[in-house]
């Protein structure tokens, strides 16, 4: 999901539809806005589809005044499977002292415990979304301000959380002790930003000052921004996968361009498993970056050999299996008169249930390729996440069953290679690779090491 939040501007929620645009590779579902005037109270709008074809609207736009904004963009990771209204962010409580409003990016690991035993003493529920459970642990707190109830709250909560959240004078931005999820701070004019990207502070000329660091609290005024430790200190653990795939290539994270380490895994890949063919091709969008590499470090000339619909959107976030099949051919088609007897280097960002790579060599081999060679920039997804990025249960995982060569023969391809994980963190910027004692990065989606107890799914039952 995406995150985002304004305060100090006027018409607050229109830099926050801006925002949640260039979110919206974050999610494709839905949106919501709730914003705050002084004359007018709380407001919101919750609706399916993308930004611009809701938040534009000036007759929508005009319910929504105010100084102050926040937003979210949902896909759903959590909750029901149907998307419903009601699970749309941000979500709104009203306390003794004020109204408040949170949207949460990341998954909470023990919401289902929370939730049964916030429903035992009293909590009337609104939805099916695990980021409910902030307001209703808010609401049973005895602090006397906002934030420290949040504070209280965040404390009981587990898992991966950025959230954005907003009073009637206050912007509020948290990350976990662990920092999985991103946050980002910047400054717009006399105002002030809360973001998951940096690409989308770009969007309304504001300025980045900082991240929002693992395990701190802002607390934003008039005033200026109040910086708090609500949680015991840990090493971070950022998720990997936002450099792989997640995130858009134009952000910055940690001080780093993400085109750049993309860029890096290509080059990386081409050190670990060079083959000899005609052409590298990336499976775009999501492989560009990392092709671009790979093309550099082998010499092989870099050509587009699909060509994506630029009218569609992001086939992982597809919610249903059947729309995500039907998506490869609606989203990508090859170009016949490039590919023809060509023997060619197909590098993407993943392999997760293997339904896209399969479709796509089909569609290569169809066009007169003479040989297929998959490079994948990330090594295998053989776990789910559980911090908010939409995997399948672990069955559904090629990696999770298959072998790399059964994968390759699955694919039937001509070869299939993975970067190796310390390729990846070396990509990143550890030049010593990856720390085995105390990783620097999330990476349970591929080496099965989970940096926060899965607890809801140990308890359904999910073995690590
Ligand atoms: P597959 O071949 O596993 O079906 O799909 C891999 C491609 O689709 C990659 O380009 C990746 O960007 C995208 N993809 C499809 N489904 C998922 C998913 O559930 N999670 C992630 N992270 N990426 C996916
Ligand atoms: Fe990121 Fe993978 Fe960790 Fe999930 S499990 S937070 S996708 S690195
Ligand atoms: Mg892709």
């Amino acid at each position: 999901c995406g995150i985002y939040g304004v305060i100090g501007v006027a018409d607050a929620a229109n830099f926050v539809a801006l925002g949640l645009h260039a979110l919206q590779h974050r999610g494709q579902e839905a949106g919501g806005i709730v914003c705050h005037h002084p004359d007018h109270g709380f407001n919101n709008a919750r609706r399916f589809g993308y930004v611009r074809d809701n938040f534009t609207d000036q007759n929508l736009m005009a319910t929504l005044p105010g100084p102050l904004a926040i937003g979210h963009v949902r896909y759903s990771t959590a909750g029901g499977k149907a998307p419903v209204i009601r699970d749309v962010q941000p979500f709104f409580g009203e306390f003794s002292m004020g109204g408040a409003a949170v949207a949460h990016n990341g998954n909470i690991t023990n919401a289902d415990a929370l939730r049964r035993e916030l429903i035992e003493r009293g909590s009337i529920f609104q939805s099916n979304s695990d980021s409910e459970c902030i307001i209703h642990l808010m609401a049973r707190s005895l602090q006397k301000t906002i934030p420290d109830r949040m504070e209280d709250a965040l404390r009981r909560v587990e898992g991966a959380f950025s959230v954005v959240a907003m009073t009637r004078t206050k912007l509020i931005g948290v990350r976990d002790p662990l920092g999985v999820r991103p946050l980002v701070l910047g400054q717009i004019g006399d105002g002030w930003v809360l973001s998951s990207e940096t690409c989308a502070l770009d969007i309304i000329g504001a300025r980045y000052v900082r991240e929002v660091e693992p395990g701190e609290m802002v607390v934003i005024t008039d005033q200026g921004v109040e910086s708090r430790r609500p949680f015991r200190k840990q090493p971070s653990r950022f998720c990997i996968f936002e450099h792989v795939y997640f995130s858009r290539p134009d952000s910055i994270i940690g001080g780093r361009s993400v085109y750049e380490t993309r860029r890096q895994i290509g080059i990386e890949l081409a050190k670990e498993s060079p083959v000899d063919a005609d052409l590298v091709c990336p499976v775009p969008d999501s492989g560009t970056p990392a092709a671009i590499g790979f093309s550099h470090e082998s010499g092989i000339p870099y050509a587009m050999g699909i060509i994506r619909n630029q009218y569609m959107g992001r086939t992982f976030i597809e919610p249903t299996e059947q729309i995500r099949n039907m998506g490869v051919r609606l989203k990508l088609n090859v170009n016949r008169a490039l590919i023809e007897g060509k023997r060619v280097i197909l590098v993407d960002d993943s392999v997760v249930r293997g339904t896209t790579s399969r479709k796509i060599k089909e569609m290569i081999l169809d066009a007169g390729a003479k040989e297929v060679h998959f490079r994948i920039a990330s090594p295998p997804t053989a776990w789910p996440c559980f911090y908010g990025v939409d995997t399948p249960e672990r069955e559904k995982l090629l990696a999770a069953t298959m072998s790399e060569e059964e994968m390759r023969d699955h694919l039937q391809v001509d070869s299939l290679r993975f970067i190796s994980l310390d390729g990846l963190y070396r990509a990143v910027g550890e030049a010593e690779g990856r720390n085995a004692k105390c990783p620097q990065y999330c990476d349970a989606c591929f080496s099965g090491e989970y940096p926060v107890a899965p607890s809801d799914q140990i308890e359904k039952g999910f073995t690590l």
